[in-house]
């Protein structure tokens, strides 16, 4: 029986466990949680993207403050 350090967290196991007995990452190669990892992305982009939007329009009201109302002009 010989021992592997697992991909994920180095940590030994045996050749014949099917997971990391620390991580519990596959060590047989299929890497069951990319999906996982693109969910993750997606979600961070769902929720990341409007507070983005946000602090670019609080940073463009700082730039370009708002227009003062017009002053009257008097007619001679
Ligand atoms: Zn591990």
């Amino acid at each position: 029986m010989a021992l592997e350090p697992c991909k994920e967290c180095g940590t030994l196991n045996s050749t014949e466990a099917e997971i990391c007995l620390a991580c519990e990452y596959p060590t047989k190669g299929r890497v069951r949680s990319n999906w996982f990892k693109w969910i993750a992305i997606c979600l961070a982009l769902l929720f990341g993207l409007p507070i983005i939007i946000e602090a670019i329009q609080v940073a463009n009201r700082q730039i370009n403050p708002q227009p003062s109302p017009p002053s009257r002009i008097p007619i001679q």
